[in-house]
């Protein structure tokens, strides 16, 4: 039988950051409920299966390093996978390949610059590794652009590498310290594609989960959380309730905000009404062979696209013989994008790259718009450090704690999903024991 001294946590979401989250409070001795929405956990790192090819949602890189990998290491997940071969990239410019600079052999050899650019090229990158992002977190990643290099073309290749590792086409309002810490990661330890994607990552914290005791279920939609008997009460759309000595929001900021005082909570329907999401549009194909080895990535760099061969690196994403390139285009802030359009300009930067390609397609998915991040870091808010603590409702909604992609300092992307669910969790377990003990 369970001990009442333990105190009961629920967390809403069955994303990263709640599987996160549930893991973490379930260590720390609580007694855990996560309650998902939707028939399968994972949010927005579930993999689709669609003929043999395995589909995460979009591209999906796990940052080498980071808040990620030191909460799977401290959970004991390990996964497979390995980083993509950098040595082969292409950059797109007017409609042509080039090579991608990134490293001494490639900035030599690139059609990409002039003489001048490459020595200004090979200074910044010399240096970058040492440069201190703190005094850029409250300026734009335009500024920085502008101030560190004179020619607009290494300012647009800049652009394009900061786009590939944050995701953010929002050169006006990204923080440039976020955008140089993330390129720092990029360029320093690389990043991981997952063997059989990133399911992989989803089924083995909710079996973590599962092991420490939590209850995970799916299908479970919240409609509302409410203060009840000195705790909280969380209600299901189905019309059951849960008590509960503390809960986690594992939501974006708009669900979030719907959910406690009926959407008038005033830091969570600022976020909700405030916060500038980061989008994409995504083109995922599966192709029976692969028709060109030698060219396995590029970026746009006159245009906000991306192409990479996903079943290189990561193993089990494309059926024996076959290849699966996973493309998409960087949404900028008010950008409505166009079916047609887009797919046009995803399949002309694959011609590029794979002629033939069309003739080996065995499946494809297009997603038109889907959110990758809650917020920007914007340089308004001083970057990560100036988004919502996982405690930020302490004060007047205690023991409902935050946690997602918007939430912390610590970590963009999914990193930040792990950073704040691991936070949110063990402050969820510390405050349901103390409210167990005091009551
Ligand atoms: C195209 C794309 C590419 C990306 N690429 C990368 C990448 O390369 N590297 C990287 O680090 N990150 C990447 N990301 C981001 C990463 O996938 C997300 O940051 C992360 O998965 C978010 O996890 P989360 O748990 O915070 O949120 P979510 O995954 O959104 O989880 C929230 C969950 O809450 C559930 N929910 C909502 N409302 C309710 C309710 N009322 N009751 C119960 N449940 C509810 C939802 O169904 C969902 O499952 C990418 C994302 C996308 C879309």
């Amino acid at each position: 039988m369970s001990d009442p001294r333990r105190g009961r946590v629920v967390v809403i979401g069955g994303g990263v950051a709640g599987l996160t989250a549930a893991a973490f409070a379930a260590r720390a001795g609580a007694e855990v409920h996560l309650l998902e929405s939707v028939s399968e956990l994972g949010g927005r790192a579930r993999t689709r299966n669609e003929a043999g090819f395995l589909f995460n949602m979009g591209p999906h890189a796990l940052y080498r390093k980071g808040p990620a990998e030191a909460v799977l290491l401290e959970l004991g997940v390990q996964l497979g996978g390995a980083s993509p071969d950098t040595s082969r990239a292409f950059g797109w410019r007017d409609g042509r390949l080039h090579v991608l600079p990134g490293g001494p052999l490639s900035l030599m050899t690139t059609s990409l610059l002039g003489a001048r650019e490459k020595a200004a090229l090979g200074a910044m990158l010399a240096r970058f590794p040492k440069l201190d992002p703190g005094p850029w977190q409250s300026r734009s990643l335009r500024d920085f652009l502008q101030e560190s290099f004179r020619s607009r073309r290494l300012q647009a290749i800049f652009e394009a590498l900061v786009r590939l590792s944050t995701y953010a086409n929002a050169p006006e309002e990204l923080s440039a310290g976020t955008a140089i810490a993330q390129v720092q990661a990029a360029l320093g330890s690389g990043v991981r594609y997952l063997d059989g994607g990133w399911q992989q990552m989803v089924e083995a914290l909710a079996e973590r989960a599962r092991r420490d005791g939590a209850t995970l279920r799916s299908g479970a939609r919240v409609r509302a959380v409410e203060p009840a008997a000195g705790g909280l009460r969380v209600e299901l759309r189905d019309g059951s309730r849960v008590e509960a000595d503390a809960v986690v929001l594992a939501l974006g900021p708009a669900e979030a905000s719907s959910l406690v005082d009926a959407g008038a909570n005033p830091l969570l329907a600022e976020h909700a009404e405030r916060s500038l999401p980061v989008r994409a549009a995504c083109l995922d194909v599966g192709l029976a062979r692969l028709p060109d080895s030698r060219r396995p990535f590029a970026l746009g760099i006159d245009q906000a696209t991306y192409a990479s061969l996903h079943s290189e690196a990561a193993s089990g994403l494309a059926p024996e013989g076959g290849a699966l390139f996973q493309a998409a285009r960087y949404l900028a802030p008010d950008e409505k994008p166009d079916r047609g359009e887009v797919e046009r300009q995803l399949e002309a930067l694959l011609d590029a790259l794979q002629p033939g390609w069309r003739a080996a397609e065995r499946t494809r998915s297009l997603l038109l718009d889907v959110r990758v991040a809650h917020a920007v870091p914007t340089a308004g808010m001083g970057g990560l450090v100036g988004r919502p603590r996982v405690d930020a409702l302490e004060a007047t909604r205690p023991g409902i704690l935050l946690a997602g992609d918007w939430i912390g300092p610590e970590g963009w992307l999914v990193d930040g999903s792990f950073a704040s669910g691991r936070d949110a969790g063990r402050a969820a377990a510390l405050h349901a024991r103390r409210r167990r003990s005091d009551g």
